[in-house]
């Protein structure tokens, strides 16, 4: 166990950046980028100069781990994004923002992408009422995003929402404690994003 929590952070350490792929521990100075900013390995402090595809794939790797989507999703994420009318790039921003799991970690009600996955699948949330359990359900701008009547004693959320009070809510996002909810006001925007990431790399490794 302790060396699968060791692999997210190995994940962050390669790209060079938080990921925020833990939870908690993220938001503090135990998270392994702040104390060990170098890829992990023998040779993770020695600097390699990356080739142009080297650089593209990193950028691309780094996305698909913030998100926790694997290949096939991201690839129908980026087809999906090059029929949109806008920067792909940026279209496809907004959709990963937009699944639902993302949602619920960016409201707070879980601790990371991967909890708030799972929260899903076990039927916590509802949209508009209705219960969705499929995390990649990509909301609306409207949609209302609620912890279920049934789950509203869950020990997890009731942890999450007190231990991410502080953490800042997206302003395409409203968050409604009391009633352990939230609205989106907007679809994501590329500024509303917090990854680092050059996105135009993405899309230049996909178009070969
Ligand atoms: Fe680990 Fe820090 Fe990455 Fe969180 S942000 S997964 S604590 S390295």
């Amino acid at each position: 166990m302790a060396r699968y929590k060791d692999e997210q952070c190995r994940v962050c350490r390669r790209e060079g950046q938080k990921l925020f792929l833990k939870g908690s521990r993220c938001y503090t100075d135990k998270c392994s980028i702040s104390r060990r900013n170098y890829a992990p390995g023998q040779n993770g402090q020695k600097k390699k100069k990356l080739s142009e595809y080297g650089t593209q794939l990193r950028e691309k790797q780094k996305t698909k781990a913030f998100y926790g989507v694997n290949e096939k999703q991201f690839r129908k994420y980026f087809d999906m994004a090059s029929k949109t009318k806008g920067k792909t790039g940026e279209v496809l921003l907004q959709i990963l923002e937009s699944r639902l799991d993302n949602v619920v970690y960016r409201l707070g009600y879980g601790a990371s992408r991967a909890q708030a996955r799972m929260m899903v699948t076990h039927g916590a949330f509802a949209v508009n009422g209705q219960k969705v359990d499929i995390p990649s359900y990509l909301v609306k701008a409207g949609d209302v995003i609620s912890v279920r009547e049934i789950r509203k004693d869950n020990g997890a959320i009731k942890i999450n929402v007190e231990d991410n009070a502080a953490r800042p809510v997206p302003e395409w996002l409203e968050k409604d404690i009391e009633k352990l909810s939230g609205k989106v006001i907007r679809l994501a925007q590329r500024e509303d994003v917090d990854l680092p990431v050059e996105e135009h790399s993405i899309v230049e490794l996909y178009s070969k």
